[in-house]
């Protein structure tokens, strides 16, 4: 069974993507209104009623904000740690499961094992997926790529990555020095060249799909995106851009030979 993944949207104005194995379909993070999540899973063919589960990496609202409404509207199970439980008062659930120790679990036949990653949350997680048919490794929010890391997401059939900011627009743009300090920091987000540093140490050559995703819309573009990991793309299968409105569409990944 190929596992599938799709996303309702990329980036610091909400976050949701979609992981589906046979009939059973996640969602990681969840950044936007009930409304607005039915009507981008429309779009894509599913409703929040197909769901098995919601994951959630950590507690920033552009990840978090619609997780309690849609998982009290759907009686949907909520996968979070223990530090991003108590990072923010988000109301009664109706199915909690904590995720302690960063501890691998598994939802029907999809294996999940969750990553800390640098980042300014309280314990934050990202998820490398994996079913019998292939693995993949979603990959935002962290301002540094460590050693743990690079272990757990270098072998991935299909990775979602982000490249959030230029480091130079970063300087140069809106935000206050607080908060570029913040972005471009080691608990911030990854740029531009770090994504590509990172692929460049693990090597794509196995990469079925790299989808560079949670783009600054201030802070990037992604002609600069797609000019910094052009060596990257070179080599994947297929290398495409995540919006910030229409996420991106469904890609399967193939079982390797
Ligand atoms: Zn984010
Ligand atoms: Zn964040």
């Amino acid at each position: 069974m190929a596992l599938r993944f799709a996303s309702l949207g990329s980036g610091s104005k909400g976050n949701g993507t979609l992981v589906a194995s046979g009939d059973h379909c996640l969602l990681v993070d969840c950044g936007f209104t009930i409304k607005e999540t039915e009507r981008r899973m429309a779009r894509l063919g599913v409703s929040p009623s197909d769901l098995s589960a919601i994951l959630v990496t950590h507690e920033h609202s552009d990840h978090l904000s619609g997780v309690a409404p849609l998982a009290r509207k759907y009686k949907l199970p909520v996968y979070l740690t223990p530090g991003t439980l108590r990072a923010r008062d988000i109301g009664k659930l109706p199915r909690l499961h904590l995720i302690e120790g960063h501890q691998p679990f598994a939802v029907a036949d999809i294996q999940v094992t969750p990553v800390a990653v640098p980042h300014d949350a309280r314990e934050a997680a990202q998820f490398v997926f994996r079913n019998r048919g292939g693995s993949l490794g979603l990959l935002t929010d962290l301002g540094t790529v460590t050693p743990h890391v690079e272990a757990h997401f270098g072998d991935c059939d299909a990775l979602v990555l982000e490249a959030n900011h230029d480091p130079q627009m970063l300087a140069q743009g809106p935000y206050p020095p607080s908060l570029k300090r913040r972005v471009g920091g080691a608990y911030g987000h990854l740029s531009n060249q770090q994504a590509a540093g990172f692929l460049q140490r693990v090597g794509c050559d196995q990469l079925q799909h790299l989808v560079v995703a949670h783009i600054s819309e201030k802070n990037n573009s992604v002609e600069l995106a797609r000019a910094a990991l052009a060596d990257a793309a070179d080599k994947v299968a297929n290398c495409i851009f995540a919006c910030q409105q229409q996420g991106f569409d469904w890609l399967d990944i193939d079982k390797r030979d």
